[in-house]
């Protein structure tokens, strides 16, 4: 059939396989023409399928040579409906990454369950034995605990007063006034629930418990931390305090790692488009200017350049891993210089309606936006029928 992109708010409900591919294909041969990296065999990378656990994923295939287990949350095709842009992603990793001779397998489901935890251990045993490195990449508004059966739903809300400031609607190219309300201590609780580092735990018990853990095994999740700008409704919002959560528990976790002499750590990485990013007020705005002056400036990175630099220049540089006071490590360094965020702080109060598409970057914006779908892909006859229906070889495999 022929896939068009159909936005609803912040997301597109339709993908396209070929641009999707496309995006992938992409992203493995900046990997390949950076080069080789002296890193980890056995990867289990949770949250796999898009944004920053993709980027993990393809880093420790393609620039490491490691086997990926790839745990996420998508949907495949059914009737007219187009598969979740995550599914085309992983069908197209996959195939390269089985060509080029490296195990990939996936497993589709509740990464929050014990089912699907079970299942992920048992393809490790029976494939990898252990592994070495485990990436934490979830991101979602809902969390089940597997143990009460009950259902968390973050928010999105300032902690303590509303907050009020400007963002864009990138879509529609309009600026838009948003306020934010201060979130109740039960939807704080919430947000860390499900967005703090408890199932982290789990996932790193579950698998000690299974002898599962390499010597040495290293563990990472992602943060984020902004500009003041943001602090409000992002780092001193009630998903700050879910962030606060995650890198509290790394200290916790590299504790239970003492026996196999492993370590977790928590990265911060930039700002760039992806599904979730694209869901937080005002972020996007910042993002459109942060694009303008890091490309400007020759500083520019999206997913893949963050995780390859993470991997090479942090993670398997040396043998300690270097961090920042508080022991974080700062991948976010570009984007937090002083003279890029000074520069940023100078274009805010300036945008408007008018001169929107000059003094931001809401184009790139919005190029990465579709990107994420599979739309805007050079290259692509977006009016040639394309089949919707594709298949994830190892989830083919594993039912078959
Ligand atoms: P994303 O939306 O692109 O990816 C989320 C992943 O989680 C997908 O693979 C999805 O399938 C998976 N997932 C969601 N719910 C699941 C579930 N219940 N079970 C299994 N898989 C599930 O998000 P992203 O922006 O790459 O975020 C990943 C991490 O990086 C988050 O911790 C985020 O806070 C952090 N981060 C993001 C940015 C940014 O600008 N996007 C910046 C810094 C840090």
């Amino acid at each position: 059939m022929i896939i068009e992109p159909k936005t609803r708010g912040f997301i597109c409900t339709t993908s396209h396989p070929v641009g999707c591919g496309t995006q992938v294909q992409k992203q493995i041969d900046y990997v390949r023409d950076s080069g080789a990296i002296k890193g980890p065999q056995n990867v289990l990378v949770i949250g796999a399928s898009t944004g920053y656990g993709l980027a993990s994923r393809i880093t420790a295939s393609f620039g490491c040579g490691a086997k990926t287990i790839g745990v996420f949350f998508e949907k495949a095709a059914s009737g007219k409906r187009t598969a979740s842009a995550g599914w085309y992603n992983t069908a197209a990793f996959e195939k390269a990454a089985r060509e080029a001779g490296y195990y990939a397998a996936s497993v589709n489901g509740d990464a929050f369950s014990d089912e699907i935890k079970q299942q992920t251990i048992d393809l490790i045993k029976q494939d990898m034995g252990q592994v070495d490195l485990i990436i934490y990449s979830l991101a979602t508004p809902r969390r089940t605990d597997p143990k009460t059966g009950t259902t968390y739903s973050s928010a999105l809300k300032t902690v303590g007063a509303p907050y009020t400031n400007k963002s864009v609607d990138p879509l529609a190219g309009k600026i838009t006034e948003v306020s934010i309300e201060p979130g109740t201590q039960e939807e704080i609780d919430n947000t860390v629930k499900v967005m703090g580092g408890e199932d982290w735990v789990l996932w790193v018990e579950a698998l000690q418990a299974a002898g599962a853990l390499a010597d040495g095994v290293k563990t990472v999740a992602y943060s984020y931390i902004g500009p003041k700008i943001t602090y409000p409704m992002y780092r001193e919002g009630t998903i700050g305090k879910a962030k606060d959560h995650l890198e509290a528990t790394a200290h916790e976790l590299t504790k239970k790692l003492a026996n196999v002499k492993g370590q977790a750590f928590v990265s911060v990485n930039k700002a760039v488009v992806t599904q979730s990013s694209a869901a937080i007020p005002i972020v996007p705005l910042y993002i459109s200017i942060l694009f303008k002056v890091m490309k400007e400036k020759n500083l520019h990175e999206g997913c893949i350049e963050q995780i390859y630099r993470l991997c090479k220049e942090r993670l398997y540089a040396n043998d300690s891993v270097p961090t920042d006071e508080k022991g974080l490590i700062r991948i976010d360094d570009w984007e937090m210089r002083d003279d890029v965020q000074a520069a940023v702080a100078e274009i805010w109060p300036q945008v408007t309606d008018s001169n929107l598409n000059d003094i931001t970057d809401l184009m790139g914006y919005r190029h990465d936006f579709y990107n994420l779908f599979g739309f805007d892909v050079e290259g692509i006859d977006y009016q040639q029928d394309v089949n919707q229906e594709v298949e994830i070889d190892s989830l083919r495999e594993t039912i078959a």
